[in-house]
């Protein structure tokens, strides 16, 4: 079939391509334990539920205007000034389709053919298609595992090309975990007005923040750096409402308008119940989510001190969102079953088939070597899922 070439050069997201072989599997009969989440195990708090199915019976089910509800826009404007000291009118706030498509819309709004988007790797499996699918072409600014995974300003600064029109920044990062701190970001901030680059800052994990590290907003480090950011933000992870599809996304005013275009002759609108939800989530009682983001610390920290407990592993702690990533290249080019793992693809395929673990492989993410590990999961299948993968590496 004649298809486009943007669509046959897509491939699927390789963490869903992990979650649907564990599922498989556990279909077949096996006890699969998977440390792959991508998303809260916690379910919706209640008062959120309740509020979608109180918008249910009141008849909110016609479309909204495109770029979400006024008071849902006004709520989010309020949360940036409060939360990240980013102070927007409500009618530069877009509410999407989840964050995903937000990034999404932020590169297609960005992005010209033949533009650089520089993409700090490792990276969230999504940016590298996006980039493309606008046209652009991903450029990969690699950080260390001895440097928390963070890119600095002179590394920025050195990998900007008279093509560049963007960066992407992730914190914190999936999968990495990694989170800026204020003084680098206000260098990184310097470099962006100096080579007039936009930066989209994906801030999903923001209430996923450890050990008494503060979440910083790009767009909060003044006037210059805020006319060229994109911030991203929405309700899945904070408030574990995956499922829902509610994003949003705020910017200086130039942007906003055409962006409302654009949403008006894609997505039309954000599922109008979703929005009723998303309002009290983010205007009622927080405890839940502090709550959430306190047993998520306390696996963490049992996750990673299991994984340094294995020998030939090393794991630095993550300072945010729900994943460890443990370095386990020593045990690549180990030979299974007569069959070499060379690299974190097989290694990931010979933990799920033969001990019934399931990780994701590094490379998704552009750092080979790595496995990523997520403790959105309880803290008997944390303890069962690494015992797993202990038993898995010392047997190779
Ligand atoms: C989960 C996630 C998102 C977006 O999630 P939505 O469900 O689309 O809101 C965006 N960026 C990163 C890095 C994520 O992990």
């Amino acid at each position: 079939m004649n298809l486009s070439e943007r669509f046959r050069a897509l491939k699927p997201s390789a963490t869903f391509a992990v979650a649907a072989r564990a599922a498989a599997l556990q279909k077949a009969g096996v006890n699969v334990l998977s440390l792959g989440a991508g998303e809260p195990d916690f379910d919706t708090p209640a008062h959120i539920k309740d509020a979608a199915k109180r918008a249910l019976d009141a008849g909110y089910t016609k479309y909204t205007a495109e770029a979400g509800i006024p008071a849902l826009r006004e709520a989010v404007a309020e949360k940036l000034a409060s939360d990240n000291g980013a102070v927007y009118d409500p009618n530069q706030v877009a509410v999407t389709v989840g964050g995903k498509f937000a990034v999404f819309a932020a590169l297609q709004g960005l992005v010209n053919p033949g533009d650089e988007v520089i993409v700090p790797s490792p990276y969230w499996v999504s940016y590298p298609p996006m980039v493309e699918l606008a046209g652009g072409r991903p450029v990969y600014l690699r950080t260390r595992e001895e440097d928390g995974f963070r890119f600095n300003a002179e590394a920025l600064d050195a990998a900007v090309t008279s093509r560049t029109r963007a960066v992407i920044l992730n914190s914190p990062s999936n999968p990495t975990g990694a989170a800026y701190g204020v003084a680098e970001l206000e260098r990184i901030a310097e470099v962006a007005c100096r080579r007039n680059l936009w930066v989209v800052t994906d801030e999903l994990y923001e209430k996923l923040i450890y050990g008494g590290v503060k979440h910083v907003c790009l767009a909060s480090l003044g006037r210059e750096i805020y006319e060229r950011t994109i911030v991203v933000n929405g309700f899945s992870k904070a408030y574990a409402m995956t499922g829902w599809r509610l994003g949003y996304m705020a910017g200086p005013r130039p942007f906003i308008e055409p962006l409302c275009a654009f949403l008006s002759q894609t997505t039309s609108n954000p599922t109008s119940i979703a929005q009723h939800a998303g309002l009290v989530a983010l205007t009622g009682p927080q405890n839940e989510l502090l709550a959430m983001r306190d047993e998520f610390e306390a696996r963490r920290d049992d996750m990673v001190n299991r994984l340094r407990g294995i020998a030939g592993v090393s794991c630095a702690t993550p300072p945010g969102a729900f994943f460890t990533f443990p370095n386990v290249s020593r045990f690549l080019g180990r030979a299974a079953g007569g069959r070499v793992l060379g690299g974190t693809i097989d290694l990931a395929a010979y933990l799920l088939e033969e001990h019934h673990v399931a990780t994701v492989p590094g490379i998704a993410f552009g750092a080979e070597g790595h496995l990523r590990l997520s403790y959105a999961t309880s803290r008997t299948a944390i303890a069962e899922g690494v015992r797993r993968l202990a038993a898995g590496l010392a047997a190779l």
